[in-house]
């Protein structure tokens, strides 16, 4: 049997998978079984924002991985004490303290879980074609119809607004409303966003009902779209950011991030998970947040998303670029089923969204003109020939 056909028999499928089976990566760039290589603009779901095994990140692993792999949260670690030093000051001169997770799906429930404690109150509203993880409390505030096959208890938990439309979230609203989630730029829902000034609105309405409001942004965060958080770019502070993806550099690893008036009134036995804030992922974490927040760092990637706009300019089937920073959406004049897989064939990987004909790319933010270049050369040559 060949790795595909263990796969087929030992692994459960729940992916909708490409016949490659990948080996290494370096940089923008990953190599599969047979040696062939790809240019990255997925970054394994918008996790790799560093590119693949950087090396300052690839060190800190070792390092930390020699000394002390792993203790439960009933000791002090240093890596995870210096990665919450970090996130809450990234959002100074706000006092914010940190919760660390597994996953993006953890981290929202925990954010959930916070705003009814501090609420004392049930209900959430969320947004259409918000996308916020797998499990049962994430999905149900999840508002892609395909995900609801479930039954997560919609009816009694959650009320969906449109994003951008104030009215349908005071029509959403009711007193026993404890939270809105909202994911800033819709990702997986096709790189949908606000006016900016929709999401001042939002948060004023959120104090004025004692709502929590919690930013979703495991896709938006960490300089993806140009500024750390995107609710730094908005002026919008939340009361919770959730992040995830690239946080730790490929290894898995969530943070809640609370303002400190609500984190406060968390108490020893309310919460706890085994896994998160081990020393590996958080000394991962560190290094990948030293470079991401180095000075200049992220002052390129506005630049980046410039260059690829320029690139995909003036082209019959590319409607519209959606979305910002390095979170773009290429919306088609029509769905082109076997896209994705030809540009595979050619050396680039890419995504698709929930909507047929919107095509995502979330390259690593390291990317550079010439990778630009060797992107648009390929998925141009692709589509046309669509
Ligand atoms: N929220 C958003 C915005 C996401 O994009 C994702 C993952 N695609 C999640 C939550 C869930 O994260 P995870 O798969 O790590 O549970």
């Amino acid at each position: 049997m060949n790795n595909f056909e263990k796969e087929a028999k030992y692994l459960i499928q729940t992916y909708a998978k490409y016949p490659i089976e990948l080996v290494k990566g370096e940089g923008s760039y990953v190599w599969d079984s047979t040696g062939k290589k790809y240019l990255d603009f997925y970054g394994g779901h918008a996790v790799c924002i560093l590119g693949h095994c950087h090396t300052k990140i690839v060190k800190a692993i070792n390092d930390q991985s020699k000394n002390l792999i792993f203790y439960s949260n009933v000791f002090s670690t240093a890596p995870a004490i210096l990665l919450a030093e970090h996130l809450a000051k990234t959002l100074e001169p706000k006092e914010y303290q940190v919760y660390l997770t597994n996953s993006g799906s953890e981290a929202n429930e925990t954010a959930l879980k916070i705003a009814r404690k501090h609420t004392g109150k049930d209900r959430v509203i969320s947004f259409k074609n918000a996308f916020h993880g797998r499990g049962i409390p994430p999905l149900a505030v999840t508002g892609i119809d395909s995900y609801h096959k479930y039954k997560p208890n919609l009816d009694n938990y959650t009320s969906f607004a449109e994003l951008g439309d104030m009215e349908s979230v005071y029509a959403a609203y009711n007193d026993n409303t404890a939270a809105v989630i909202c994911e800033p730029i819709q990702s997986i829902g096709g790189l949908n966003m606000a006016e900016p000034s929709f999401y001042k609105e939002l948060e004023e309405f959120c104090k004025e009902k004692n709502m929590l409001l919690i930013f979703d942004e495991i896709q938006t965060g960490l300089g993806r779209t140009g500024t750390f958080w995107f609710s730094e770019y908005l002026k919008v502070s939340p009361d919770i950011i959730t992040t995830a993806k690239g946080i730790a550099g490929g290894l898995p690893l969530s943070a809640v991030i609370v303002k400190k008036e609500f984190s406060s009134e968390i108490k020893v036995g309310d919460h706890a998970t085994t896994f998160g804030g081990g020393p590996v992922p958080c000394a991962a974490a560190v290094a990948t947040l030293e470079i991401i927040l180095k000075k200049g760092f992220l002052a390129e990637v506005s630049g980046k998303e410039q260059a690829i706009r320029e690139k995909l300019k003036d082209n019959p089937r590319i409607i519209k670029i959606r979305g910002k920073g390095l979170l773009l959406g290429i919306e088609l004049d029509n769905h082109y089923p076997n896209i994705v897989k030809e540009c595979n064939a050619e050396g680039l990987i890419i995504s698709t969204s929930s909507d047929k004909k919107v095509l995502r790319i979330m390259p690593p933010l390291i990317i550079t003109q010439s990778q630009i270049d060797q992107f648009a050369e390929i998925f141009i040559r692709v589509l046309n020939r669509q």
